[in-house]
């Protein structure tokens, strides 16, 4: 998320510092023309920001949920104590917007589907309940201290943005995995779970390309307001469950992927699909690639331009 709206971002005349101590990220996914900086957020942020910016798009995260559930101080040092360390400096050098990275974790199991922001956030994971703390925390300082802010609760973002897509040491997440299937660097993919409250009994998620989601941070840094924490979901209002997603993926790229049911996967909801009428209406975000197709063909475009490179 972070190379491809920093892409967006040069691409619309903006100047851009990228903050990234690269425990997860790298350092050729900064897009020429960025400024970048080697350093963990929380450290660098006061002399920076005392540099003096007109916005933070804070996307710096710990956001693994199977991880969240096995090593929860992780998540709370790395994601809360580290975002407040930022929003502190935020405060003390007064920049007035920043644009924040929450998660269609913060909600939990849903009541109703598709999830309107004002639905309850009630997260079953230890990663959905740590964004949901920064959340809280941002509204505070929005209210306390005039901050224009925007949370962007997003769905499962896939995809890619030419040359920048998921690239994880550890990859846990469904369309890459599946991927590597297709490539021959997995036998098969696991599927977490076939007893699920849904209509195949596998998980059904919300996909969002994630050229469609970093348009929705330039509309949000432009409409953030002082004073005001407005929260966003952003997803395609459609959901796939994991066979689904399979058999897409079998259909775009031709090879068969095994798949074997495996069990569940720790803090999962069986369902997470977004309402995004919100985002629609108040920032005029419209998604363009929402084809489920479209966002496998983009990964699967990036995952064999980076075998063969
Ligand atoms: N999933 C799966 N097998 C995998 C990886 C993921 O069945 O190898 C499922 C996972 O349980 C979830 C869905 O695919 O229901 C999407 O998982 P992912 O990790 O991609 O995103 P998340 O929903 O956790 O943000």
């Amino acid at each position: 998320m972070g190379s491809v709206c920093a892409a967006r971002l040069l691409e619309n005349g903006h100047q851009v510092t990228v903050v990234d101590d690269l425990s997860t990220g790298h350092a050729d996914a900064v897009p020429p023309g960025a400024t970048f900086v080697r350093a963990d957020i929380a450290e660098a942020a006061g002399d920076l920001l005392a540099e003096g910016y007109d916005g933070v798009l804070h996307f710096a995260a710990k956001s693994l949920v199977g991880e969240s559930m096995e090593d929860p101080h992780k998540y709370w040092q790395g994601n809360v104590v580290t975002s407040l360390r930022l929003l502190e400096a935020v405060r003390e050098h007064g920049t007035p917007r920043l644009v924040f990275s929450s998660t269609a974790a913060t909600y939990g199991e849903p009541d109703v589907v598709p999830i309107p922001e004002d639905a309850p956030a009630r997260p079953t994971n230890t990663y959905g309940a740590t964004k949901l703390a920064i959340d809280h925390a941002i509204s505070s300082y929005a209210t306390a201290h005039g901050l224009g802010a925007v949370s962007l609760r997003y769905f499962n973002v896939a995809g890619a943005h030419g040359s920048f897509g998921e690239r994880h040491a550890v990859e846990t997440h469904l369309i890459p995995i599946v991927l590597q299937v297709a490539l021959g660097k997995r036998e098969q993919v696991q599927m977490y779970g076939t007893d699920w409250p849904t209509e195949d009994g596998t998980c059904v998620r919300d996909y969002i390309h994630v050229t469609d989601l970093a348009d929705a941070h330039l509309l949000a840094l432009e409409n953030a307001r002082p004073g005001e924490h407005r929260i966003y979901n952003l997803g395609n209002g459609t959901g796939f469950s994991v066979q689904q997603v399979i058999e897409t993926c079998r259909e775009v790229t031709g090879h068969p992927i095994p798949a074997a049911v495996a069990p569940r996967r720790a803090g999962d909801p069986a369902t997470l699909v977004a309402a995004s009428d919100r985002a629609r209406e108040e920032l005029s975000w419209k998604p363009k690639l929402a084809d489920l197709s479209v966002i496998v063909r983009d990964a699967w475009e990036f995952t064999r331009a980076r075998e063969q490179s």
